[in-house]
């Protein structure tokens, strides 16, 4: 029988997911099928238990994505422990007595800048911009990889300042660099090697409020948004930086669950180019 998955979300018809993982089975070889769910706000954990108990082959993983990844949380009766430093799952594995809940989406975007865009965060100065979910499920991932340092900015600056003493105290971390939270205007006079953009300001076409400074030779400007160019990579490309979208951290994070549920690492080079937008 077809093992089941699907991702759930509110709105979720844009969703690239299905698609991701139709070519990521087809290129593997595994008999899975793969469907978008759009849950009620209130109503995502009931929208699990039908997908669940649905005729057909077994259910046996889903992805999360806005609004659901804190509500996934909660809902897992087990967590990986990056999912536990999030505070938000967007994997689900579905197993005989447990929902076990994890969080790919820092593991997906240290894997592209590191295998994609060849940007290893080991010894760089790294800025993080926003400090609301997607900020929070990379901290942990970049820590690990020892940067030289990592500061969070974020517009709203004592949440900046609360991520970073909450994971410059985790257990079981004490050689990593511990790191900084700050508003925007204190960026002025300081530069990065790289810089990602987890605000989403881009969506609505709005700018930071950066100083030129940031952009330090050489610099890599990731942004998380994908299929537009967003102020931040504007400014960033007159500023001199390498420039990416957060297109690769999607697949990324998706390869990453693929692999949790099977066992089998895809390739992403070519599900990348199938879903870039011929230029
Ligand atoms: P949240 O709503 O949790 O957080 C939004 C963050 O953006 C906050 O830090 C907020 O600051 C900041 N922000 C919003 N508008 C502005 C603005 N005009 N100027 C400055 N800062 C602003 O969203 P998420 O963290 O869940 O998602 C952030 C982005 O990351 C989204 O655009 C999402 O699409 C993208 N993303 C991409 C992924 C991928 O695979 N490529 C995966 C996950 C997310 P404040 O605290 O002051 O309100």
């Amino acid at each position: 029988m077809t093992d089941r998955y699907a991702v759930f979300g509110n709105p979720i018809g844009h969703s690239k997911s299905p698609r991701i993982h139709a070519l990521f089975a087809a290129q593997t070889g595994q008999d899975i099928s793969y469907q978008a769910i759009l849950a009620d706000r209130e109503g995502f954990a009931a929208a699990v238990s039908a997908f669940i108990a649905a005729p057909g082959g077994a259910a046996r993983g889903a992805n999360v994505t806005v609004p659901f990844k804190e509500e996934a949380f909660r809902l897992a009766t087990r967590r990986t422990p990056r999912a536990e430093a999030a505070g938000a799952v967007n994997t689900l594995s579905f197993e005989a007595d447990s929902i076990v809940g994890d969080n790919t989406d820092g593991a997906g975007l240290v894997r592209d800048l590191k295998h994609n865009l060849g940007c290893d965060p080991a010894g760089r100065r790294v800025l993080l911009l926003g400090a609301g979910g997607a900020a929070r499920g990379v901290i942990l991932p970049l820590l690990l990889e020892n940067p030289a340092e990592l500061v969070i900015a974020n517009r709203t600056e004592e949440t900046a300042a609360r991520l970073a003493l909450e994971f410059g105290r985790l257990p079981g971390c004490a050689v990593m660099v511990k790191p900084d939270g700050t508003g925007f205007p204190n960026l002025a006079g300081r530069a990065f090697d790289l810089i990602i953009n987890a605000t989403s300001a881009g969506l609505s076409d709005a700018s930071l409020p950066l100083p030129a400074s940031v952009f330090a030779p050489r610099c890599v400007a990731y942004e998380m948004v994908y299929g537009r160019n967003t102020p931040f990579m504007l400014q960033a490309l007159a500023s001199g930086a390498r420039v990416a979208d957060g297109l690769g951290m999607l697949v990324e994070q998706a390869a990453e669950a693929f692999f949790v549920w099977r066992a089998v690492r895809p390739r992403t080079a070519s599900v990348l180019a199938a879903l870039r937008p011929a230029s």
